[in-house]
């Protein structure tokens, strides 16, 4: 591990002061969960640590509109379990239980979980090329094992997923990100937080620098909403989505009056599946027109060698989630 310095902020202003500091580049510190691997393995390399776990954003607060405000410091353990989550945003409960093991979730935060890294395996392997990594030194998942990596929104540069389940139940759910930096406060919509890999994959976030996220408001227009979260991978506990679907809907005389959705695992960021929403918006929900939605969704999914398997998984988890929400069935894949 290389040296660095280490500084413990007890406020807002003098954490993003110290990020934004000469002896930058730095990196706040929250549950260290991914960031220390990272460092340990010599692919993060911050001069400073900002420690931001003294900071005040251990709150979850009922916002006006039946909303909700996260705390950037809320772990996850205790944002799942919280009795406002379970009751009226479900799918967010879900979505966490499905993600890491119980003593990661017991550390990891909210804004954590959003600032996490890719598992490419190559990413953390110093000894192959890595895009992300080092921007221009090429990409070995390209011509390599490629059976985890995206279908969706990739580039010659990165092929890369995003590995939160979370993070995909905020994109379903309207989520915005609040942040605070040297420009002053801003709030980011959930969709325009994370990144497509494009010419700089190693620019994972829109955030600017020193810019420290404080909390994560989901709207009461996203409360109370039929949902499921189903993540499919290769074993059943703590491992990464080949593909998971977060799916929330209303259904009023028959058709389909509200939906949201959105698939982990196959996008350098979490895929909000707006064409598919579009196509389903008013409609009567049957499997067929399911599998049509799904379709139109995936028609632009590349796939690489070895992930092909991808398109027909997500056409099918899509199909047997919104089946299940719809009291159509779904159980099979
Ligand atoms: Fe690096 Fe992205 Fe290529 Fe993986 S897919 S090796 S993260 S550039």
């Amino acid at each position: 591990m290389n040296p660095f310095e280490y500084l413990r902020a007890n406020d807002h202003q003098s954490a993003i002061d110290a990020a934004t500091s000469p002896a930058a580049p730095a990196r706040f510190l929250a549950g260290g969960t991914n960031l220390i691997d990272l460092m340990r393995e010599g692919i993060e390399q911050p001069r400073l640590l900002v420690d931001i776990t003294r900071l005040p954003l251990t709150a979850v607060e009922e916002r006006p509109g039946g909303g909700l405000r996260i705390g950037a410091m809320v772990r996850n353990s205790h944002l799942a379990s919280h009795p406002i989550v379970r009751e009226r945003f479900p799918l967010l409960s879900y979505a966490i239980l499905n993600g890491a093991s119980a003593q990661l979730r017991n550390m990891a935060t909210t804004g954590g979980n959003l600032m996490q890294r890719t598992r490419c395996y190559y990413f953390y392997d110093t000894a192959s090329h890595c895009n992300k990594r080092e921007p221009g030194s090429g990409c070995d998942a390209l011509d390599g094992f490629n059976r985890t990596h995206a279908i969706l929104g990739a580039s010659s540069q990165c092929i890369a997923t995003h590995p939160s389940d979370m993070c995909v139940a905020l994109a379903a759910l309207d989520a915005t990100v609040n942040v605070e930096g040297p420009g002053g406060a801003r709030a980011v919509p959930f969709a325009d937080f994370h990144r497509l890999p494009g010419e700089t994959p190693d620019v994972d976030t829109n955030l600017l620098r020193g810019e420290l996220i404080t909390s994560v408001d989901l709207p009461g227009s996203s409360a109370g909403l039929h949902s499921v979260y189903r993540k499919v991978r290769d074993r059943a506990s703590y491992a990464f989505a080949l593909v998971s679907v977060a799916a929330a809907i209303r259904i009023v005389d028959g058709r389909i009056a509200e939906l949201r959705l959105a698939l982990g695992g196959v996008a350098h960021k979490p895929w909000r599946a707006a064409t598919a929403e579009r196509a389903l918006l008013g409609s009567v929900p049957t499997p067929d027109a399911f599998a049509r939605a799904a379709d139109a969704e995936l028609e632009p999914a590349v796939p690489q060698a070895h992930n092909g398997f991808k398109i027909a998984l997500a056409r099918r988890t899509i199909v047997a989630v919104l089946s299940e929400l719809a009291g159509l069935g779904g159980g099979a894949q």
